[in-house]
């Protein structure tokens, strides 16, 4: 493969962050190869088969996808790396059993898109002051509860949608579906 002009400083800088710990080293996706690509919407380094899977699956916008030395990186696409990192990445969606989950129900869920808010504000230098999703059944109902108590101007977005689940509506609306994994967990 032909290699574009990256400048030799940010080919430095990568390399810097993918030698950082043995989780950037391998593609935090399979575990098994070596990483070569990145999804800077995620800021985590994935192998190229993985790449190509994000691009089939999910496609630029929702992750978008660039190798790591073929490539000029600008400025933020750099700090999302620097800010994100593949243990970070796998430690939390550890705390919803998804890190061996396929990348279309993991990177469709609803923790992945807070964690890819809470990543851009990181590497904004932005506040970020949004409730992280609830990780397992009991969460849900409690904040359930509190959601239909204060449903309205504190409730943020996660709330707004858990709000929901009390109830009947939580049986029937399939939303449960949807937290499969979440639920495995408590029924084991
Ligand atoms: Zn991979």
């Amino acid at each position: 493969m032909e290699t574009m002009n990256q400048p030799s400083k940010q080919t430095e800088l990568l390399r810097a962050i993918q030698q950082k710990d043995s989780y950037n080293k391998f593609c935090v996706d399979c575990n098994k190869n070596e990483s070569t690509h990145c999804s800077v919407t995620f800021g985590i380094l994935i192998c190229e088969e993985c790449a190509g899977k994000h691009l089939e699956l999910l496609g630029m916008e929702l992750s978008y996808v660039k190798p790591l030395y073929q490539d000029v990186w600008d400025t933020f696409q750099i700090k999302l790396l620097e800010n994100g990192g593949n243990k970070k990445f796998w430690d939390f969606i550890k705390q919803y059993n998804m890190e061996l989950k396929d990348i279309n129900a993991k990177f469709n869920s609803n923790p992945i898109k807070y964690y890819k808010k809470r990543l851009f504000a990181l590497a904004q230098g932005v506040e970020f002051n949004q409730e992280q999703p609830p990780r397992n059944a009991e969460e849900i109902l409690n904040r359930g509860v509190d959601g239909a108590k204060n449903l309205g101007k504190k409730a943020g977005e996660g709330i707004m949608k858990f709000g929901g689940l009390v109830g009947e509506k939580f049986e029937q609306s399939g939303v449960k579906e949807k937290f499969k994994g979440l639920f495995k967990k408590s029924n084991d």
